[in-house]
């Protein structure tokens, strides 16, 4: 539904009229769709000389159109539905017509998963990939690319984002005239959703991602951030590299590949550039974790290759469309190419997985959270000439780019370290009462099992103390990490959470998740309190950490002087905390609760995480 501007408001606002006059392109109303004359092979976009991206109804009807030219290489399916209602669509093309995930599985084909417009002002990918599926299934110019690769396309992953047009979604963005939104019709944020899984989009990927089970992962935005040359930029160290031969082929094959192959295809490639100073590039570029609420993150915990593919805002839309396009190509072409060897790293790691949660003694290493160790290599920077000047209008520096080029070497982060890791154990127990929690292991896939019958037994878990929320919610969440600036990449840690060994009690229904499975490290993300998108740190376990009894000060006051009388050394210590810390002495409140946490009457279960590390099953009565 188009929703046609009040009178008081046809006046452009000034920064958009500005903007518009930089990027010298008037905003027009999207065509309306025309039926392509038969033999009229061109997609949407280039249809409008890339000046438009075609409407979810007509993205589709062009899908169908290949589908229906090439019935037995091409099928549309659908795997789930929007929270407005819409059909979330996959395109999948394979040369044989075998459509199967199992049979092509077994048959040694490299399934290939490209995802469009998770925000769905950025929809490169799916402008592309229309062109790309045309010409292997209908042109047939590219059919080689499906000698044993299969290809999934989502088309529109945020397909309600993508239907709330404007020519004002995008500020930074370089056309097309009018495109979708960021977030989906509840205003969150899909990449920030894979781990929680909140949204029904989510819930469907998850799905989708269980069915399929693809070798390698491609999922396509736009930039926002500095100008330089590069239109076509991408990522690959996404996570913990903990399975070396994966490691070693994104850095060593796949990376080189891509950009000598998009190189040559005429566009100017990188890897992602995230500046340390977006007005100074001789500071630098730095590297950060992917945690796993982003796409990429997440597919490293499935033991997959994840590639991010991130076109340049400010170039024009027929670049970034066919930057896209080659990208997506060279992508095919190495899977293809590397089929078999992809396909056995993908086995290893899995096996490998399976294997680490089999293991009874010491519990495997796990890396939670990374960080850049500082090393740099010098990189032969592209960027363009600029100037900086004091602004009038923000008081800072700003920085004012020409369209001059310039190269300088920069030196640029290529390592990530370990800050973090835990040893895993051999399973994780969720008591029955923890539903939501529960509800979200299952939207993973994850196998799971159910105690018969209540059980109590002493499990590994943590206390956490000190824990602080972030005064603003975050993606609907009341959240223990900051953040940050855009919702972007902090990983501030939910307060210290030591761990303990306890008696608890589980009731039946309670869930255990055993890690030797082979999505292992999606489970030990959500259940370790200090991951950086754990379940903790998005405030599904809030409630633990509300005090819900409280002592009165006239009763306090004689259970604070019966404690003193018959305990010296406690006596000793009041004292020593009255001289010693001013802040203590002077609060009423802090005294009295001194010997309230001291006291029976102190709630033993606050701030204690229900989660239990299980060292083995043996003796939990398991529903068989
Ligand atoms: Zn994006």
């Amino acid at each position: 539904m188009h929703v046609s501007t009040p009178s008081f408001m046809r006046r452009a606002p000034l920064a958009a009229v500005s903007i518009l006059a930089l990027l010298a392109a008037a905003p027009a109303r999207a065509q309306s769709a025309k039926k392509a004359p038969p033999g009229d092979w061109r997609t949407p976009a280039e249809a409008s000389d890339y000046r438009t991206t075609p409407r979810y109804a007509e993205t589709i009807a062009y899908a169908r159109r290949i589908a229906a030219a090439a019935p037995r290489q091409a099928r549309l399916e659908t795997f789930g539905r929007t929270g407005e209602g819409r059909e979330l669509m996959v395109v999948v093309l394979s040369k044989d017509g075998v459509f199967d995930p199992a049979a092509l599985h077994r048959s040694g084909r490299p399934i290939v998963l490209v995802q469009n417009a998770i925000h769905a002002g950025e929809m490169d990918g799916k402008d592309a990939s229309l062109a790309l599926m045309r010409d292997i299934v209908v042109t047939k110019r590219k059919a080689a690319l499906l000698d044993r690769a299969v290809l999934v396309v989502i088309l529109i992953y945020n397909a309600d984002g993508h239907e709330r047009v404007s020519a004002y979604n995008r500020i930074n963005q370089n056309g097309p005239q009018e495109t979708g939104w960021r977030t989906q019709a509840r205003n969150l944020n899909l990449n920030r959703d894979y781990l929680k899984a909140d949204a029904p989009e989510t819930r469907a990927f998850l799905r989708l991602w269980n069915r399929w089970l693809p070798d390698l992962f491609v999922d396509t935005h736009v930039t926002d951030g500095a100008d330089f040359q590069y239109d076509t930029t991408y990522g690959i160290d996404t996570g913990p590299d903990v399975f070396p031969s994966l490691a070693e082929w994104k850095r060593s094959v796949l990376a080189p590949w891509l950009e000598r192959s998009v190189g040559a295809a005429g566009h100017v490639i990188c890897e992602y550039i995230n500046l340390k100073d977006d007005t100074d590039p001789s500071k630098g570029i730095t590297i950060a974790q992917d945690p796993p609420r982003f796409s990429t993150g997440y597919v490293n915990l499935q033991n997959r290759p994840a590639v991010l593919l991130e076109t340049h805002m400010l170039k024009d839309y027929r670049t970034r469309v066919t930057g896209s396009y080659e990208f997506l190509r060279a992508i095919l072409e190495i899977a293809n190419r590397d089929a078999g060897r992809l396909i056995e790293m993908n086995r290893a790691a899995d096996a490998a997985t399976v294997a680490a949660g089999k293991r009874r003694d010491a519990g495997e290493l796990q890396p939670l959270r990374l960080e850049s160790d500082g090393t740099t290599e010098p990189f032969a920077y592209r960027g363009f000439k600029s100037s900086i000047a004091r602004s009038d209008i923000s008081g800072a520096r700003r920085v004012e780019y020409t369209k001059e080029p310039i190269e300088i070497t920069v030196p640029r982060e290529t390592r990530l370290k370990v800050t973090l890791s835990i040893a895993q154990p051999s399973a994780y127990i969720v008591p029955a009462q923890w539903t939501t929690v529960i509800d979200v292991l299952q939207a993973h896939g994850l196998r799971l099992r159910r105690t018969a019958r209540a059980w109590e037994g002493e499990v590994e878990t943590y206390r956490c103390e000190g824990a602080a929320w972030h005064p603003r919610p975050f993606e609907g969440h009341q959240v223990m990490f900051n953040p940050g600036e855009g919702g972007a990449r902090s990983n501030a840690s939910p307060g210290a959470c030591a761990p303990i060994h306890e008696r608890q009690a589980f009731p039946a229904g309670s869930v255990v998740v055993p890690l030797d499975q082979r999505a292992a490290r999606v489970a030990i993300h959500l259940l370790e309190p200090q991951a950086p998108d754990s379940l903790v740190a998005w405030g599904f376990f809030n409630a633990i950490f509300e005090r819900k009894e409280y002592a009165e000060p006239y009763v306090m006051e004689k259970l604070g002087h019966d404690m003193l009388a018959n305990d010296p050394k406690l006596k000793e210590e009041f004292e020593n905390r009255l001289r010693e810390d001013q802040d203590f002495d002077a609060s009423p409140e802090a005294r009295l609760e001194f010997f309230y946490r001291r006291s029976p009457w102190w709630d033993p279960r606050l701030g204690l995480y229900p989660v239990g590390r299980l060292a083995t099953l043996e003796g939990v009565p398991l529903v068989r």
